[in-house]
């Protein structure tokens, strides 16, 4: 699937509001934010209320945060999608506490462990269960100071090597030269991220003690690969940005190499803010959008309208001390809610061109079956090449086999003709004999019935002249009666002439009956 086949999925944004710190409660602050129970709303003051995708009152735990609307995205990248989650604040409002970005490893599995620590524990848990696949993980962990790129995870003097941002059109946007630390467990990724955390860079303000005066992105890739089908991985990205500050200078009571860095750090969320602005204008949809405007904005190019899964924490302080920040939170975090992203499912480059290049052959083949009126068998696999080879050399051979038998078949055809023709001839030639054979049986028959009567003429002549020297007065009766018997046979013939005129010998017949 493309990007621009992706479904668009809205931004979400989680609002976050920290508790009163010591700080503003010795000042005497009060809370200027209330909370709708059982609703993702927010009211400022009295009488302006935000709705966002959640909403986190200053009660709710690390736990909840993360099970919420975190757990889902880690969950997400296992289906091969990317995603980041981001969070935005004023200095002091809980945008590293909600993300872990400082945690340190004697904190263990203590209940205010933020984010990154408890995406790391998921991860590694998920993985363990999926038998079936086979992971590979990278993280790398940068910060943008003063338009910047340095690099937390390398030695501190090749921290600020060169390091490039490049965009891949399949690959989308990509650091160069960013160390990329290969990580097997849970541990090993735990201990990257709190060596990334010590070198952040961070200075007191009047804000917070431990401002973070930096954007930090601590990223983790992660390529799977299905055992079962070696064309089945994905391989997807997940973001982990903790914004510095988003207050106003005024505020931080900044000066010389502080100020710098506040001008610096604002133009990264100024850009950031046009950038929102620009995505979630629907009138201006369509239009450029600043991302080159700065290095943040750059880096977050797919994290934000691009193809990732994103969630924006926004963090707020509820003192009233505060609320023309809060108030701008509140606004910048609805502005977001408008972005719509596209995230895709990330199967793997060589992996997708090859189910690509199988899916063609098999069409290649199935027109090819088509052509030839399916006489051919069907192989699916194999060498798409070879196998196309292999085809037309069957289908040549095919081809010459039925040459040879419809020349045979035409031969044979015309053999068989002659042969009927013969069989005909031979029927009519039988019929022929059979009644030349009636015709002599019947002739012999008249002959001997002829033959007969003539003797017998000749032997009542002769029986005549015995009769008269015949003294024994039986035998003469007996020689009597023969005579007459004679006689009615002679009238007999005589009385049936038709069948003796066809006869060719019945002439000579009926002469001697007629003669005696
Ligand atoms: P940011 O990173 O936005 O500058 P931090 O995360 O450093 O702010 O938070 C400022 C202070 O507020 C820290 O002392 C932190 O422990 C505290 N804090 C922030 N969020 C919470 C919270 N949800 N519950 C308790 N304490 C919090
Ligand atoms: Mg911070």
């Amino acid at each position: 699937m493309s990007k621009e086949d992706a479904k668009a999925i809205p931004v979400r944004v989680a609002l976050r509001c920290r508790p009163l710190v010591p700080k503003e409660t010795e000042e005497g602050c009060q809370m200027c934010l209330s909370f709708v129970r059982g609703q993702p709303q927010v009211i400022l003051g009295n009488d302006k209320p935000f709705t966002y995708d959640y909403v986190f009152d200053p009660f709710a735990e690390q736990e909840e945060v993360f099970n919420t609307c975190i757990a889902p995205l880690v969950k997400g990248i296992f289906k091969g999608y990317n995603s980041t989650v981001l969070a935005y604040g004023q200095t002091g409002s809980g945008k590293t506490y909600s993300m872990g970005g400082a945690y340190t490893a004697d904190q263990g599995n203590d209940p205010t462990v933020g984010a990154i620590p408890r995406v790391i524990k998921l991860l590694f848990g998920e993985m363990e269960a999926r038998v079936d696949w086979q992971f590979s993980l990278k993280v790398s962990y940068l910060e943008v100071y003063n338009e910047d790129i340095l690099d937390l995870l390398a030695p501190p003097r090749e921290r600020s090597a060169q390091i490039s941002i490049r965009e891949d059109p399949k690959e989308g946007i990509k650091i160069v030269g960013l160390t990329e630390h290969v990580v097997t467990g849970a541990k090993e990724t735990v201990i990257c991220l709190e060596q990334g955390n010590n070198s952040r860079t961070v200075a007191a303000t009047a804000m917070n003690t431990q401002s973070s005066r930096s954007h930090a992105i601590f990223t983790i890739l992660i390529e799977q690969k299905s055992k079962k089908d070696v064309n089945l991985s994905f391989h997807s990205k997940l973001h982990l940005v903790d914004l510095a500050g988003s207050e106003r200078q005024k505020k931080t009571k900044a000066e010389g190499e502080r100020l710098k860095e506040g001008i610096n750090i604002n133009r990264g969320l100024l850009s950031l803010g046009n950038v929102i602005s620009a995505l979630g204008d629907e009138s201006k949809r369509g239009h450029h959008i600043p991302y080159r405007d700065s290095k943040l904005t750059r880096l977050l190019q797919d994290s934000l309208g691009g193809n990732s899964h994103t969630l924006m924490i926004a963090c707020v302080s509820p003192a009233d001390s505060n609320m023309e920040e809060t108030l701008n939170t509140l606004r910048y975090a609805d502005r977001a809610r408008k972005i719509k992203n596209k995230p895709i499912v990330n199967v793997d480059p060589k992996a997708a061109e090859n189910n690509q290049l199988r899916l063609q052959v098999q069409q290649l083949q199935v027109l090819l079956l088509q052509a030839h009126g399916g006489t051919l068998p069907v192989s699916i696999g194999g060498e798409p090449s070879e196998n196309l080879q292999s085809l037309m050399e069957k289908n040549q051979a095919l081809a010459e086999e039925n040459e040879k038998l419809s020349r045979g078949l035409s031969e044979a055809s015309g053999q068989i003709a002659q042969m009927l023709e013969r069989i005909i001839m031979t029927e009519q030639q039988n019929e022929k004999t059979s009644a030349k054979m009636e015709e002599l049986r019947q002739h012999e028959a008249l002959t001997h019935c002829i033959l007969l009567s003539g003797l017998s003429v000749r032997l009542n002549l002769d029986l005549q002249k015995t009769l008269e020297t015949l003294e024994d007065n039986e035998l003469k009766h007996q020689v009597k009666s023969f005579c007459s018997l004679q006689q009615a046979i002679a009238r007999l013939q005589n009385e049936s002439p038709p069948c003796v005129d066809e006869m060719d010998t019945s002439e000579q017949g009926s002469e001697s009956v007629s003669k005696s």
